[in-house]
């Protein structure tokens, strides 16, 4: 029985899975199993030509993980979902699926370190050009396409700058062109929905928000299935060419019976089968875990993170509060108010009076709240970039990055906002001594 909704908190529990067939279990199954048996030779070779979908082998498919991909297309409105082995693979497949040597992509520059250096040096090395462009103007998006452009790429809301992405904007200018965009929405899963507002795709870090407890690495790639690929048929050779890596097939013809799911069922049954980035079923049964508590997780992030903002801002060893929700650029509050309609999420940062010694000295003095490098965690998680994820980068860089010297990262957890408060109070007592000292 399904249940019919678009909640998310019923869909996260209850979308795509009710019990199973075999046992009555309540809870999604680990099908920890490599392979399936065919029931014949012709139910096999049906399974291999696409005429039934079906289970083959876990690098491809897994019923575990299979609960995993339709529960987020539910939550996400879109027509299918693909689960990879990380954030990072989730990325490069979503954009090699339909991109290769000679082509390009436009993204914006604000964007997570490891991305970027997949996209400026990895990219490179496999010569797929990636053209970097300041989205404070989606206008910039248009100006750097060509005919050989295959995607847009953006972050809802990339730190450290927590900006958020103009995405109707840019999705708007890429239907008119014909490039679909992607957005990495890994900071604000059901704060915002891409696809409402003209995304093509969505990739997840799902070892962020999606899984909250910080125990499992893993991707996941959205296809909003509202992107015309058959009507930019030449921008899109991959999609709309027989396929010689699959005796031929035409993946927009080959999907016709089974909806609009060309690009993640290409993106499954090719570069999944080819390079092997799959999730493991106990990772996917973590992440269903999680995905149960998350629209719970994610309102409690938002209250404390307003709450730690609010605070910052009256405090006296603090310069600057960053904050998606406190934004003072005009253009910059309407994109955060029309695009994180479920709120304004967990990421807030903040500047110190006493730059990178009270950068430092402030993560030193921190009792609860844990110091290291990742988002999205339940637990309250800090870091002092200039002394650890951004030390590569010249001053200059960091601060075209957001990093200044006493910039600090804070992803709020979900403790009692008492207890948050109350570590953030000592340890800024600490960094604030500092200042006087200076
Ligand atoms: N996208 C964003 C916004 C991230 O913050 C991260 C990781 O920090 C990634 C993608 C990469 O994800 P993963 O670490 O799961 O490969």
């Amino acid at each position: 029985m399904t249940i019919e909704t678009t909640n998310p908190e019923t869909l996260a529990l209850h979308a795509a899975f009710r019990s199973d067939p075999a046992t009555g279990a309540v809870a999604v199954p680990i099908y920890q199993t490599t392979s399936y048996q065919f029931d014949s030779t012709e139910h096999a070779s049906n399974l291999f030509a696409l005429k039934e979908l079906g289970n083959v082998y876990t690098r491809i498919m897994n019923p575990t993980t299979d609960v995993l991909e339709q529960r987020v297309a539910a939550l996400e409105g879109g027509a299918a979902a693909l689960a990879v082995s990380s954030g990072q693979a989730a990325e490069a497949i979503a954009i090699q699926n339909i991109c290769h040597a000679g082509d390009n992509i436009v993204t914006g520059t604000d964007l997570y370190g490891g991305t970027w250096n997949l996209f400026k040096n990895t990219f490179k090395t496999m010569g797929i050009e990636v053209r970097f462009v300041d989205p404070t103007d989606p206008e910039n998006f248009r100006r750097a396409t060509d005919d050989r452009t295959r995607a847009y790429f953006a972050e809802t809301v990339p730190n450290p700058k927590l900006t958020v992405f103009p995405i109707k904007e840019v999705a708007d200018i890429g239907r008119e062109l014909g490039v679909p965009l992607i957005v990495d929405n890994t900071a604000a899963p059901l704060l915002c929905r891409p696809f409402d507002h003209g995304a093509a795709v969505v990739v997840y870090s799902t070892t962020k928000y999606i899984g909250g407890h910080g125990t499992s690495i893993g991707g996941l790639i959205v296809d909003g299935g509202n992107f015309d690929w058959e009507k930019h048929a030449d921008r899109f050779p991959m999609l709309n060419q027989p396929d010689p890596s699959y005796h031929g097939a035409v993946w927009t013809e080959a999907v016709k019976p089974l909806g609009p799911i060309a690009y993640v069922l290409k993106a499954r049954v090719t570069l999944l089968r080819d390079l092997g980035a799959a999730m493991s079923p106990f990772n996917a049964f973590q992440f269903i875990q999680g995905l149960e508590t998350l629209p719970l997780r994610m309102r409690e992030h938002c209250r404390n993170a307003q709450a730690v903002a609010d605070y910052l801002k009256g405090h006296p060893a603090v310069t600057k509060v960053i904050f998606a929700g406190a934004q003072e650029d005009a253009e910059q509050k309407r994109r955060a108010d029309a695009y994180l309609t479920g709120g304004y999420g967990g990421l807030v940062g903040f500047e110190l009076k006493g730059g990178l010694e009270a950068g430092r000295a402030f993560i030193d003095a921190l009792e609860m709240f844990y110091h290291v490098a990742n988002i999205g965690d339940a637990r309250s998680l800090a870091i002092h970039p200039a002394t650890t994820t951004h030390s590569q980068l010249s001053p200059e860089e960091q601060l075209a990055t957001g990093v200044s010297e006493g910039y600090v990262r804070l992803s709020v957890g979900i403790e009692h906002i008492d207890d948050i408060l109350k570590d953030l109070d000592q340890a800024l007592e600490t960094a604030g001594k500092l200042d006087l000292a200076a």
